[in-house]
């Protein structure tokens, strides 16, 4: 984040355009077009380009190591849960201020992880100025492996190119507070600002391009008396790193913390016109390796019970040295200081790693606004974190200790309603009401799968019907895709199940977008996902045409023949009966998940996030509060199926191209060519059940 007059431009990249090629989709934007700066981007390019900066402009990579860090789940932050006001807040949130990625650590456990506009767990978001705490931090691992000496060494001591500079007076202290007293400007706007300049200004051959620009920069104040928000400085403090070390700056974040400390994912430098790393900005990092990052400046920057900073380093990196521009905010070493002890890096277009550390909170905020800085989204920022402190607080200490071990989202299909005899749209409405009321008294954040095609009668659209799905639009519970009439794949045309998804989501759309929503998942009928790599290929396009993923699945069961045995019986008013089959379904249903839960250590090795699905059914509606009791017994929280999907597992092979609408486990499983005796064990749906719903479909 800029200071008050100084818009921090990030990076104009248009000079340093590479030349390799990136793929894109019909319906992104194609890189090779925006390798311009990105001030001049679209809503969409940034949207785009943050996620794939490296698509985009030239970089290094910053290779993990062999293991991973687990970063577990912990207790869900109860007040944003669905249902509850602050989940409604939640929602806005992450709509206006275009978040793309959102998480909160706590004792280093997961209590909350959101992504959107396309990012994934899986992708890569652009830190633009949160890269320079990382910067600073790497002068802490220089200084703890001896290669400098002293933050009171001059500049000039490592970056000879800048003696006979004004930076020979200055001290690498000087530079980590952005008080040096040279003059700089940083108005984006302004094309003879430095920041401008800086990228387009010829290098003097044989010199480093930071260097060569510093170096002709005017003196305006005395070294250590003021503090002027600098990007050029912090690029040469990355300049003196790598040459104090000798190595390159990504090369030397991956070896001493990116690799060791675990993160999951390969991180990127930008580099500029002379190959060497903008230190200053536009790291490249997935959103749990911030927060990883984050926890690593919070455990004081250890691993393995090793330090690799000075003691104390980050104590006095994010003491407050000198006021800013911004009266609620003071600055340390690359560090912004709040008030309570909090601090954070910022980086333009709403980008944070903030850190609290009397809560034990890490909070990452990858974001796409539309401009670079804005008061207004900043106080909305700031006002949000308050919302996450106060939920934090609201069930933080031993909470951590009781927090459930298993994930499982739960997903219910064919909605508005399936039922058999029960057709008024009384019926419908007690339904829907006792299972929204069911999902709410357990916080569950359920997705819902529609079948728009249910929603008519006698040809036009049933206000009623509407009215159903608005009662789980209201209770921030999401809504999905499942075709318009639930064509089956496997034996309809292609081209009629392409038009079915098309078809299959106006009304859910607009529901969705009345609380700044959109459809973003979609479930395949019978979980049928076509007979042939090709038909699938066909559907996926279309789906990410129109930004949908596929939902899988990975507890299968038989709810729906219960349901029918259940319908019938309450039908003929056999009310000894429905409760019979609702005794026995939920023993079923506990024998699936110790199924499922063999299944996934046997395919994955681990349990992972269960991803269960279930029919709006009248046992749902009637069962749900004692099926949601078993799962919770089992040591379950409910998350949502983005959080589900997070897990790595999720990003398995699968090429099953059977007749079977089989799980995703399975589907893995076999396309790992695993066969046999792995899968055995399926519990079945007792006979006389089975036979009942036979009768009852006749
Ligand atoms: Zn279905």
């Amino acid at each position: 984040m800029a200071p008050r007059a100084a818009l921090y431009v990030a990076f104009f990249g248009a000079i340093a355009a590479r030349s390799g090629s990136a793929q894109a989709s019909p319906t992104t934007p194609d890189p090779a077009t925006l390798r311009r700066s990105s001030f001049t981007w679209t809503q969409a390019e940034i949207e785009f380009g943050f996620g794939h900066w490296d698509a985009v402009f030239p970089t290094r990579p910053v290779p993990r190591g062999t293991r991973v860090r687990p970063l577990p789940a912990g207790k869900p932050l109860a007040a944003l849960l669905p249902g509850t006001p602050g989940s409604e807040e939640l929602e806005r949130f992450i709509a206006n201020e275009k978040v793309a990625g959102l998480v909160v650590l706590q004792d280093g456990a997961v209590r909350l992880e959101r992504y959107a506009l396309g990012h994934s767990a899986s992708g890569r978001w652009t830190s633009q100025s949160v890269a320079k705490s990382v910067t600073s931090t790497l002068v802490g691992v220089a200084i703890k492996d001896g290669f400098i000496t002293s933050l009171d060494d001059p500049v000039t001591k490592y970056v000879v190119g800048l003696r006979g500079s004004p930076y020979d007076s200055v001290t690498i202290r000087q530079l980590m507070t952005m008080s040096s007293g040279v003059k700089w400007n940083e108005t984006y706007t302004d094309p003879t600002s430095d920041i401008a300049r800086f990228y387009v200004d010829p290098v003097t051959p044989g010199m480093n391009a930071t260097v060569s620009y510093m170096r002709k920069l005017p003196r305006e104040a005395p070294p250590g008396t003021k503090w002027v928000y600098k990007t050029g400085e912090t690029h040469l403090l990355g300049v003196l790193v790598a040459a104090a070390t000798g190595q390159r700056l990504a090369d030397y974040l991956s070896a001493r913390i990116w690799a060791p400390y675990g993160m999951e994912q390969a991180a990127s430098w930008s580099i500029d016109r002379t190959n060497d790393e903008l230190a200053g900005c536009c790291l490249q990092a997935a959103l749990r390796d911030y927060a990883r990052f984050g926890q690593f400046v919070l455990d004081g920057g250890r691993i393995d019970g090793r330090a690799v900073v000075p003691d104390g380093w980050f104590e006095e990196a994010t003491r407050r040295r000198f006021d800013t521009t911004y009266p609620d905010r003071g600055y340390g070493y690359q560090w912004w200081t709040l008030d309570g002890g909090a601090f954070a890096g910022f980086g333009i277009h709403g980008q944070l790693l903030y850190i609290d550390r009397s809560r034990r909170m890490v909070v990452v905020i990858n974001s796409a606004w539309p401009v670079a800085t804005s008061p207004e989204r900043s106080a909305t920022r700031a006002r949000f974190l308050k919302v996450i402190a106060a939920a934090a607080d609201g069930q933080s200490g031993s909470a951590a200790n009781t927090a459930p071990t298993r994930r499982v989202a739960i997903t219910i299909d064919d909605l508005p309603t399936v039922s058999r005899n029960f057709q008024s749209a009384a019926d419908h409405d007690r339904l829907t009401r006792q299972l929204v009321a069911a999902l709410r008294a357990h916080r569950v954040p359920a997705i819902g799968f529609v079948n728009e095609g249910k929603l008519r009668r006698g040809g036009a659209v049933d206000a009623a019907e509407v009215e159903l799905l608005r009662q789980w639009t209201r209770a921030g519970l999401e809504l999905g895709n499942h075709t318009y009439s639930h064509l089956d794949l496997h034996t309809a045309p292609l081209a009629d199940y392409l038009n079915d998804i098309a078809r299959g989501d106006s009304v859910t759309r607009t529901l969705l977008a009345e609380v700044h929503r959109q459809p973003r998942f979609f479930r395949h009928p019978f979980l049928h996902t076509g007979r042939s790599l090709a038909d699938r290929a066909r559907v996926d396009s279309l789906l990410s045409a129109t930004h949908y993923r596929v939902a899988p699945v990975t507890i299968d069961d038989g709810d729906y023949i219960f349901a029918a045995a259940y319908d019938d019986a309450l039908g003929r008013r056999d009310s000894v009966e429905a409760r019979r089959i609702g005794d026995v379904y939920i023993d079923y249903m506990e024998r699936v998940f110790a199924y499922y839960e063999k299944q996934a250590a046997a395919i994955t090795g681990r349990d992972i996030p269960q991803v269960l699905l279930i029919h709006a059914s009248l046992l749902n509606a009637d069962r749900f509060d004692a099926l949601a009791r078993m799962i919770e017994r089992r040591g379950y929280a409910f998350v949502t199926l983005e959080e589900a999907l997070a897990d790595s597992a999720y990003r398995s092979a699968d090429t099953y191209v059977g007749p079977a609408g089989i799980t995703w486990l399975h589907r893995w499983a076999l396309t790992r060519g695993v066969t046999g005796g792995v899968f055995a064990g399926e519990p079945d749906v007792p006979a006389d059940i089975a036979a009942a719903a036979d009768r009852a479909r006749r």
